[in-house]
């Protein structure tokens, strides 16, 4: 791999001794990782494990498999895990993810919450914001609003609402050059700065939105100081915050003169590049608009369809509020302020559509239930899972009464289908279907 020569000659600067070593490990491949997900019903261990990180392993999972296709497994390299883990929320947090997609940051909160709290997850990028639906409700959490807005727009709502806001921002993704070279072709000497100026536009939207004691996980996938302890600086003098120790763990290092943060190089630590700041906010209350929630808008034919539906084929508190969104149903989380004038990209857990006289579950919905929480289960092979997948029909035990089932796989949901005289239907979305 062959490097920018302005880069060359600005990291042996930074570096010194360590110049060598850090130039060599481009000629490594990029480290490729993944993490399991705690809210799964069935656990699975895999090879490789990643010490001090509870749920990580290095390696690769197929896009194909059962793992990854009931969100079992969510692939992310292991430096950018150190991003969620330094967040650690605690459950019953209300937490934004602010730019999200594809959702590696955003699922790895939501393994800390438990399906408690909140977590909105935005993202700016319409085309983005899809495949991070995607992303979340494959791993199938009840409690996320997604969002498809600037930050500027969000703070206009959530006025010193969060507990907790992570911004991975864009940067200038030098941390990515290993793994995705065409990220070079962007980068100039005076890309770092120009991301700078983004940056710090978002953090004042940002700042708007933390509660009193609120924490702010800042981080980038690039070592460029103007991007990293340049913004921390520029932070501390602007707000009243103060720096939380990032644990150095697996060979992170401190930020440049900054003990509390923590950079990851790949020659010292195992994966791609990152910087990872935490902070408190020690200032005042902002005043939020106190406006009126969210309220449900079903007619009562709806309504009536839905509880039709749950009754005989769910044994799930849908807590939240119902909303349609013409024939969609939708579980929006309690306790959120109005978000009528936002982009939104999901509201809440999709429960299903409305069909003439008839309500039918959703596959997101059948990825988040647990056994439990669902009338009839049926499980299928893995033979029968690669069949299912690409759209074929399944044969069943023709014992099996006609109905609703929650289809699952190696223990996981993987969405509702009929059965009807021993054959399991085709629900698997078409957009998804793969041989
Ligand atoms: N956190 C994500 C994850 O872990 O999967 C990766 C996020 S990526 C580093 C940065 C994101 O910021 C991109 O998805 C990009 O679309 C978004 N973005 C770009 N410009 C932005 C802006 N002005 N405000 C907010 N987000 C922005």
């Amino acid at each position: 791999m062959s490097l920018p020569t302005d880069f060359i000659e600005k990291y042996e600067q930074l570096l010194g001794a360590e110049a060598p070593a850090f130039f060599e490990s481009f000629q490594e491949p990029a480290v490729a990782g993944f993490r399991t997900n705690p809210l799964k019903e069935n656990q699975q261990s895999f090879e490789e494990k990643i010490e001090n990180m509870p749920w990580s392993y290095y390696g690769k999972v197929s896009g194909k498999s059962a793992a990854h296709v009931t969100g079992l497994v969510y692939s992310q390299e292991p430096a950018a895990q150190i991003v969620g883990q330094a967040a650690s929320p605690k459950p019953g947090m209300k937490v934004l993810d602010l730019a999200a997609a594809p959702g590696g940051k955003s699922t790895h909160l939501l393994s800390y919450l438990e399906n408690t709290g909140l977590l909105v997850s935005n993202e700016i990028s319409k085309k983005r914001s899809k495949i991070l639906v995607e992303n979340i409700e494959r791993f199938g959490a009840r409690n996320v609003l997604v969002t498809n807005e600037s930050a500027e727009r969000l703070a206009r709502v959530f006025a010193g609402y969060f507990d907790m806001i992570v911004l991975d921002a864009p940067c200038s993704g030098e941390g990515m050059f290993r793994k995705d070279p065409a990220a070079m072709e962007y980068w100039s000497k005076d890309y770092p700065s120009e991301c700078a100026v983004v940056q710090r536009e978002i953090l004042q939207s940002a700042m708007e939105m933390l509660a009193p004691n609120g924490q702010l996980i800042y981080s980038t996938c690039t070592w460029a100081p103007e991007e990293n302890e340049d913004i921390v600086h520029w932070l501390m003098e602007n707000y009243d915050v103060e720096l939380l120790d990032i644990p150095k763990i697996n060979g992170m290092v401190a930020g440049i003169d900054l003990p509390q943060t923590a950079r990851m190089y790949p020659h010292q630590f195992k994966g791609e590049g990152q910087f990872v700041a935490k902070f408190r906010y020690r200032g005042e209350a902002r005043p939020s608009k106190k406006k009126k929630g969210n309220t449900s808008n079903l007619n009562r034919e709806q309504v009536q369809l839905w509880q039709d539906f749950a009754k005989a084929n769910l044994s799930f508190q849908a807590e939240g509020i119902l909303q349609a969104f013409g024939d969609e149903l939708y579980l929006l989380p309690h306790d959120l302020p109005d978000i009528s004038k936002l982009k939104i990209a999901r509201n809440g857990l999709h429960l299903g559509t409305f069909k003439k006289k008839r309500f039918e579950p959703s596959f997101a919905l059948g990825l988040a239930l647990r056994s439990e929480e669902v009338k009839q289960r049926v499980e299928i092979s893995n033979e029968d899972f690669i069949r299912y997948a690409a759209g074929q029909t399944v044969a069943v035990s023709s014992d099996l009464p006609n109905g609703w089932y929650q289809v699952a796989v190696a223990g996981n949901g993987l969405g509702f289908a009929k059965i009807v005289s021993g054959t399991l239907k085709n629900a698997f979305p078409k957009g998804l279907r793969f041989s």
